[in-house]
């Protein structure tokens, strides 16, 4: 673990008011334990089993954020303990958390996942895709979701232009959006981008909520 590191991300974002979130997939109750410490909240899991066991060890007092692929069965078992999911990719997807927030008497944020990287392993909707969503007749009857905003991944390169054309490309989006679907509604506002190596492009292109895990906790 790294606290310079740690300070440095802190520094760089403070300029912009976007948040940190520490992703701590693998990594161990100790660890965690010495980032909380530290003063961090904020926690991201790509994995929901490893999300529940982490929030019991904490003993619940940890904010937790789902920032991998969600299965359908397994979102009963992470509502409410989630305070939001990035990866929202489909509407049967949302459909289903709508099901299980209403069970709990909660609203649940999501983040729609929207696939901007070249790569095929990349997951997430079509730009072409998210507005048909959310025009989407059964999209307006879910009363238990937030769509807080929108999450992206840029490509795995070297090439910095391209991943600046990506996120921008997200956040020309996400500005289309909140003028046609959202332009009453100031909850959604967040744009999920930017990992260890291209965090400080991220915020430069409008991210609010960067996830950063290998930076903190060393590769
Ligand atoms: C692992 C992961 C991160 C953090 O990546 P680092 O390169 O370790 O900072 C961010 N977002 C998602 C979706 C991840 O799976």
């Amino acid at each position: 673990m790294n606290i310079n590191n740690y300070r440095n991300v802190l520094d760089k974002l403070s300029p912009y008011r976007a948040k940190l979130i520490v992703v701590s997939k693998y990594r161990s109750f100790d660890e965690i334990e010495t980032v909380k410490n530290w003063g961090q909240n904020i926690f991201g899991e790509n994995r929901v089993q490893e999300l529940i066991a982490k929030n019991e060890l904490h003993g619940g007092n940890l904010e937790w954020h789902l920032i991998g692929s969600l299965q359908k069965n397994k979102v009963k078992a992470i509502i409410p303990i989630v305070k939001l999911i990035h990866s929202v990719d489909s509407l049967s997807l949302l459909q289903e958390i709508n099901k299980q927030a209403e069970k709990h008497e909660v609203v649940q944020e999501c983040l729609l996942q929207i696939k901007i990287a070249k790569e095929e392993t990349k997951q997430g909707l079509l730009p072409s895709e998210v507005k048909a969503f959310l025009s989407d007749e059964t999209f307006e009857q879910m009363k238990n979701i937030q769509i807080r905003g929108l999450m992206g991944m840029a490509t795995n390169t070297e090439d910095s232009q391209q991943i600046r054309s990506e996120f921008k490309q997200l956040r020309i989006l996400f500005d289309d959006i909140k003028q046609d679907y959202f332009s009453n509604n100031p909850l959604f506002s967040e744009i999920s981008a930017g990992m260890s190596d291209d965090f400080p492009i991220a915020l430069d292109e409008g991210s609010t909520l960067i996830r950063i895990g290998s930076l903190i906790f060393n590769p």
